[in-house]
């Protein structure tokens, strides 16, 4: 199987802004295996960078003939990029479906039919900025990005301009005492769940957290993110989180993507399927798991303007999966 790349630079719509930071570009790598097709998102938070992601797949040995053998394939990855090495999965399963002729759904033995609805990401901004967009977007359902000073302002402006459902997003951006302080606040308007209130490696912050709003009577489902990875991570916060936010560019890819399900499932912990910025390429692959989930996030075709396939469709919230072989991506 021959492996190639391609860069691809992503224009936003609107600048896009976290608690990690702003971007109006993202530079992408489309990664092909024979005429199978995959996304490397560089993603800056995670310290990946377009010349990093090619420089990681010039490195990369033969990956063998056997697209069957996928275990055996993605093995033959060296250590290095994550994005790189999901992208590398993700064309090794568009493959897989190209050759047997059937879409990766059926594959997996998924009904499409069986999509959540995806929220639409409100990046963060001043609070009457936010709530127009908010309104502007129409969409029923939204991921509120939080992580400053303003949140409490944010997510009140938010909801007195819009009956949309709200999740909120930290990304990481709280300490243990603002979390404290802000979940018990924020749960008075109407949320349906948080994510990623703490930082990334304080996995003993989400134990501590969980005890007190327990103590407090809040229900506030609390999601990690950045904090799962993989599955291992996902056995390490169970009983410390309600759900965990799977994205196959920290699993690197489809196969640990759906580890990372299976082992949430066996902790009685919900799921969310989510995307970073990537094209349809990538945010397609994922939707292929979303019948595994509860929730869906995968808003990324719909924040740029340059999309170089076909993929996933919307319908306002709701997705609809191509039919064709292995991702059912068409070059625009
Ligand atoms: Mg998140």
């Amino acid at each position: 199987m021959k492996l190639h790349w391609e860069p691809i630079n992503l224009e936003l719509r609107t600048t896009f802004r976290v608690a990690h930071g702003a971007s109006d570009v993202r530079r992408n790598v489309l990664v092909y295996l024979d005429e199978g097709v995959g996304e490397a998102a560089a993603v800056p938070y995670y310290g990946e960078t377009q010349e990093g992601i090619i420089a990681y797949l010039k490195s990369v040995p033969a990956l063998g003939d056997d697209p069957f053998d996928l275990d055996g394939v993605l093995a033959k990855r060296p250590a290095g990029s994550r994005a790189a090495r999901c992208a590398i999965d993700i064309a090794l399963h568009d493959l897989w479906g190209r050759r047997l002729g059937q879409p990766l759904y059926r594959l997996l033995g998924l009904n499409p039919k069986n999509l959540p609805l995806t929220s639409f990401t409100i990046g963060m901004d001043a609070p009457p900025v936010m709530a127009e967009q908010a309104r502007e977007s129409g969409h029923p359902i939204l991921k509120v990005k939080l992580g400053g000073e303003e949140d409490e302002a944010r997510v009140k402006a938010i909801r007195a301009a819009t009956s949309a459902r709200l999740r909120v997003d930290a990304n990481a951006g709280w300490s243990r005492e603002q979390a404290l302080r802000l979940i018990p606040r924020l749960a008075e308007y109407d949320l349906e769940l948080i994510e990623q209130p703490l930082a990334v490696d304080d996995v003993e912050g989400y134990f501590w957290l969980k005890e007190r709003l327990n103590a407090l009577r809040v229900n506030l489902p609390i999601f990690a993110d950045e904090t799962a990875k993989n599955s291992h991570d996902v056995a390490k916060l169970a009983g410390a989180v309600d759900g965990v936010v799977v994205k196959t560019m920290k699993s690197e890819g489809i196969r640990e993507a759906l580890r990372m399900i299976h082992a949430a499932r066996a902790h009685d912990m919900q799921v969310m399927v989510s995307c970073m910025v990537e094209s349809s390429v990538g945010v397609t692959a994922a939707a292929h798991l979303a019948p595994l989930c509860d929730y869906a996030d995968l808003d990324g075709p719909l924040l740029i303007k340059n999309d170089p396939y076909r993929g996933l469709r919307y319908d306002g919230a709701k997705m609809s999966l191509p039919e064709g072989a292995g991702l059912g991506l068409e070059r625009r």
